[in-house]
């Protein structure tokens, strides 16, 4: 509601207007091929595995996002999250189908908020984004992951990868092949750590979709 009785402004450079004005829409950096089959990290030609990536267990069959984890796309997602401008959510979901082929699967899921999170924002973005492109996908969206423990999850690094390891379980009946949602994609440990749950209550392909992805200097 409060969303359309605030005057509009773009959470990117503050013009008057939309929430993500066209020219801030534009900018952000598109991730295009060539991809790592594997990770979708951009790489200089196809490779199957790539430098971020290989060696890793990773129990999703490829990950896939729609635009580099910049400045502008960090204000996006932080306004987004943060102050729960939904039509943000819509945006996101729109730049995805624009960049992201729709994946082969049953149905998609999301990456779940831990309580005291969603308390707070009131929300769950990776949950708004799963349902916004489920629509634009024609597939359900069916809420399959919970958390086991308080397991949060930040940002990137090490600290990500310790905390998300068997931080989640699969809720229940399981199609054959699951998309599963996030906003962000840092260091896929938040991605592997869903799929190996889907994977275990049963789904036989599981792939990832963030809005943003964390982008290496190479
Ligand atoms: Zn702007
Ligand atoms: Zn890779």
């Amino acid at each position: 509601m409060l969303d359309l009785l605030l005057p509009q402004r773009c959470v990117v450079c503050g013009c008057g207007g939309k929430q993500l004005c066209a020219a801030c829409r534009d900018e952000l950096p598109r991730i295009e091929p060539p991809l790592c089959a594997r990770c979708g990290a951009p790489t200089a030609w196809p490779v199957e595995r790539c430098r971020e990536c290989a060696g890793r267990r990773l129990a999703f069959a490829s990950a896939r996002a729609a635009v580099g984890y910049d400045a502008a796309a960090r204000r996006l997602v932080h306004a987004w999250k943060e102050r729960g401008l939904r039509r943000l959510a819509a945006e996101a979901a729109q730049l995805v189908a624009e960049r992201v082929p729709a994946p082969e699967v049953d149905a998609l899921t999301f990456v779940p908020a831990d309580r005291r999170r969603r308390r707070e924002r009131g929300h769950n973005p990776a949950e708004r984004l799963a349902v916004e492109l489920a629509a634009a996908w024609e597939l359900p969206c069916l809420p399959l992951l919970e958390r086991t423990r308080g397991g949060r999850q930040r940002g990137s690094s090490a600290f990500e990868r310790r905390t998300v390891r068997g931080a989640f379980r699969a809720t229940r009946g399981m199609p054959r092949r699951v998309a599963v949602v996030d906003d962000v994609y840092t260091t896929g440990a938040t991605a592997a750590a869903s799929a190996s749950a889907l994977r275990a209550a049963g789904a036989r392909r599981v792939e990832a979709v963030a809005f943003a992805r964390a982008l290496r200097r190479r």
